[in-house]
């Protein structure tokens, strides 16, 4: 079992929150997009070439750390001779329990978080059914290859007012930290997407396999889709029960242990609970049914999603909608706003860009066209640059830049273009 102790930091999400329009969940299959094979890393011939070009610039401009990558694909964690993985400059959470500074390991106290692995799968339906029965919110971290070969259970979970959709990755690869930066980012981004296409909302979380992640993968995510590291404070061990009956390593009775001992151990220290757990099998979602469900009332404690932890009402679920009954804000991919703001301050353009803090939880970019639009009205007629987009963030700042160059406004609006044609 793991314990944390860190209080949820604040988290640095970059989240579209207003220019806000209101339309239906989307729930349509979209035809021409071809979905990588299950349970695979997609093949980098796959890959958008905007998430390429999103990963290049946050490499360029210094966001991703030079960490080697772990060399075992099966077995212990290890990394190359003289790498250690608990140096802070490294940080590999499932090694060293090391955390990112925007990392969310733990709940605070008098909360529980409630939250599951590894859906859609079997133990889905009745889990939906338990959570439906007692009004209980809960946060999904889906593996995008379970969606793919799940989608009506997926589209259960996505209908519902209840349920958080988060990222586990594509195809949950046993060690992330042994990928390349170009995979890390299909990995992470075909789930988004499938996520996306298939509800209408981004992503804001994300949990990497196993808990395996470190200051090269937190940067992959964070600065190329704008996702907050999710790990956790206690470990069932419930993904290792199987299906009606039997189990890998711990008995039915052991997870339920695990589970108590999590619960009395936090909360003697003072702390909220953000237990593991998974929906992978009926057995694992009756562990949750019957041992953690009935703690969740002995000890009194709140049970909330992760993105409603903390102070009411916590933070924006999606990256373009503040929950799943808020208005869905116009976005055109799942790429961070991070991207298009390190495009922007590449180059000069003649534009006005201004990032303003309108209060402590948002921040809003306003773009103004050029008075010279009509130089780049090729590209603007063939898709539209948003003229104002309001971030959530938790922080404030204030940013105001004049550009001046026309190539580079209208490699911009190209940019956004490209993004545009390949995601609608
Ligand atoms: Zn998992």
């Amino acid at each position: 079992m793991r314990f944390q102790s860190t209080l949820i930091p604040l988290a640095a999400c970059c989240t579209l929150a207003a220019a806000v329009v209101a339309q239906p969940v989307r729930f349509v299959k979209r035809a021409g997009v071809t979905w990588p094979a299950p349970f695979a890393t997609p093949p980098r011939s796959m890959t958008p070439q905007p998430w390429i070009d999103a990963l290049n610039a946050a490499v360029a401009t210094g966001k991703i750390p030079s960490i080697p990558r772990s060399q075992n694909v099966n077995g212990p964690l290890k990394y190359p001779d003289g790498v250690n993985p608990a140096d802070p400059s490294v940080c590999n959470w499932s090694y060293s329990q090391c955390e990112g500074p925007n990392d969310i390991t733990s709940a605070p106290q008098g909360q529980v978080a409630i939250n599951f692995d590894d859906g859609p799968s079997q133990g889905t339906n009745e889990l939906l059914n338990f959570l439906q029965t007692n009004s209980q919110s809960a946060t999904h971290f889906l593996i995008g290859s379970n969606i793919l070969t799940n989608q009506d259970a997926f589209q259960q979970m996505a209908k519902s007012p209840l349920h958080h959709l988060a990222d586990h990755t594509w195809s949950h690869p046993s060690f992330i930290t042994a990928l390349s930066n170009e995979d890390v980012v299909a990995e992470i981004g075909w789930c988004m997407e499938i996520i996306f296409q298939l509800s209408g909302k981004v992503p804001a979380f994300w949990r990497p396999p196993q808990g395996d992640a470190d200051n090269r993968i937190r940067a992959i995510a964070e600065h190329v889709f704008g996702l907050t590291l999710v790990s956790w404070s206690g470990d069932s061990n419930d993904w290792e029960l199987r299906e009606g009956s039997g189990s890998v390593g711990d008995s039915p009775a052991q997870v339920c242990t695990n589970i108590h001992q999590a619960f009395g151990s936090l909360t003697s220290q003072g702390k909220g609970v953000l237990v593991l757990e998974h929906e992978l099998t009926d057995q694992s979602v009756h562990a949750f049914e019957w041992c953690t469900w009935p703690l969740v009332q002995q000890f009194n404690l709140q049970a909330r999603n992760i993105a409603q932890l903390g102070d009411t009402p916590g933070k924006p679920w999606y990256a373009n909608a503040l929950n799943n009954t808020a208005p869905v804000s116009a976005q055109q991919g799942i790429l961070s706003m991070q991207r298009q703001e390190i495009i922007a301050s590449a180059g000069s353009g003649n534009q006005t860009r201004t990032m303003s803090s309108t209060t402590a939880s948002s921040l809003t970019i306003s773009t103004s066209a050029a008075s010279s639009a009509s130089s780049h009205k090729a590209v603007a007629s063939a898709a539209p640059a948003p003229t104002s987009v309001q971030i959530g963030h938790t922080s404030t700042a204030a940013l105001s830049a004049s550009r001046s160059s026309c190539a580079s406004a209208a490699a911009l609006l190209v940019t956004l273009s490209v993004s545009a044609a390949f995601f609608l």
